[in-house]
């Protein structure tokens, strides 16, 4: 594997942004036009995944129409255009976390992937001692617990977690309580998936450093809504999953800084990931390809390119903008129907509202507004241990992207009407 890991930036321009309108956005989504039970779809799981635009879907097509080989290893014509248009899609993600080098960039089939190599890896670099802690939050995705709970079991370590308040909030001050000499690593969500709230997150990363721990960030959410400059942010590794930002399944980044990726063991085996195999023992690849053992999914990573292409195409504060629009009107909206709570009501939140209806189950609420044509979503959405927090057993979620529109929400509004009739 010759890939050359140095540092590479994509020749800087001045950007000229396509101008934002939603209508015309909506025509890059062939989905959209799509009918469900006879209407016209009205997607609002933009939480559970987004859907792609025909550049992602093309990029699919022409890599298995014109390009399809394996990477890194052959010297033949194809081998060498899917290794580049595979590494340049790698250079497209350190451009848009702006992280220093293309070698902080690791694929990882998605968040949950990325999370569960930093514990594996972590724990096989024998970085934790018996008794330490690791801090995450009430509000996290079953990803960002159970491989710490998984880690926790295998050495004997302490799981913390912050509380968060009636609102969803993160609570700063019990954070500040429970971080200590024995806490090894903090690992917060970015964005909450249940309730949109948006954590300090740059605050989490400096008071965790003045104790010289590192942070995890989990940005599954985070990344289709808002700017993320890890440079910035100055956290230790960020997770996100390409599916949630317009682009396939089965591909996500993890990014590391060099000072810890450098220091950490390989997570899983195999080809694509060493210098030199013995049977008296073998040397590992450098960053990034340590990490990234057996063919990995090519097409997912060329079309995460595609898709951060497409995201980028705009101003990103355009489209954060529009999509507090839309939570704005939701929320006033749907606050209009008797009996119907927001859960989630952080000061600081991106575009998902989970609310419930009195005396109407969420899953009711799901299957009837789907025969007209509405997507939502309904349940525990990942995040069991917070929707206890707020005694319930469930919430109904509806999340918004940039292609949704004010009349989609009147529909979603008319829809919870009929269904709050129905049981009166
Ligand atoms: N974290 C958050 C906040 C999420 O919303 C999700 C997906 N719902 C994940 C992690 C896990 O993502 P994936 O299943 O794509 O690995």
């Amino acid at each position: 594997m010759n890939f050359d890991p140095e540092v590479k930036t994509l020749t800087k321009q001045t950007k000229n942004f396509r101008k934002f309108n939603v209508d015309e956005v909506r025509e890059d989504f062939p989905i959209l036009k799509r009918l469900v039970n006879g209407k016209p779809l009205v997607y609002l799981d933009n939480a559970a995944t987004s859907q792609k635009p025909q550049s992602v879907i093309d990029a699919i097509t022409n890599y298995y129409t014109y390009e399809n080989a394996n990477i890194h290893r052959g010297l033949h014509f194809l081998s060498e255009l899917a290794t580049e248009a595979y590494e340049g899609a790698r250079l497209k993600v350190k451009e848009f976390l702006n992280a220093m080098s293309v070698s902080e960039i690791i694929f990882v089939r998605g968040a949950t992937e990325g999370i569960n190599l930093v514990a594996n890896s972590l724990c096989r670099a024998n970085y934790f001692d018996d008794g330490d802690e690791i801090i995450i939050s009430h509000m996290e995705h079953h990803s960002n617990i159970v491989p710490w709970q998984l880690l926790c079991e295998r050495k004997n370590l302490k799981l913390k977690i912050v509380p968060v308040n009636e609102k969803g909030e993160f609570i700063f001050e019990e954070f500040e309580k429970l971080i200590s000499d024995k806490t090894k690593l903090v690992s917060i969500v970015h964005i909450s998936n249940a309730l949109g709230t948006i954590n300090p997150v740059k605050e989490i990363v400096k008071k965790s450093h003045e104790y010289n721990i590192p942070v995890l960030l989990d940005g599954a959410q985070a990344v289709p809504h808002t700017k993320v400059d890890v440079q910035d942010l100055d956290c230790d590794f960020y997770v996100f999953s390409g599916h949630k930002v317009f682009g396939p399944t089965g591909i996500g980044v993890l990014y590391g800084k060099t000072e810890y990726l450098d220091k950490m063991p390989p997570f899983q085996g195999g080809g694509d990931m060493i210098r030199e195999v013995s049977f008296e023992g073998t040397t590992y690849d450098d960053l990034p390809q340590k990490f990234e053992a057996g063919t990995p999914n090519i097409v997912g990573g060329i079309a995460l390119g595609a898709a951060l292409d497409y995201l980028t195409s705009f101003d990103i504060q355009d489209i954060s903008d529009y999509e507090d629009e839309l939570l704005k009107y939701a929320t006033g909206t749907l606050l209009q129907i008797e009996g119907l709570k927001i859960i989630g009501t952080s000061e600081k939140k991106a575009s998902v509202v989970s609310f419930v209806i009195e005396g109407i189950h969420p899953y009711d609420i799901g299957t009837i507004i789907d025969t007209d044509g509405i997507a939502i979503r309904t349940g525990h959405h990942c995040t069991m241990p917070l929707i206890k927090r707020f005694n319930l057993p469930a919430t109904a979620r509806a999340s918004f992207s940039m292609y949704n529109k004010i009349d989609e929400i009147d529909q979603l509004y008319k829809a919870l009407l009929k269904v709050k009739k129905m049981f009166s």
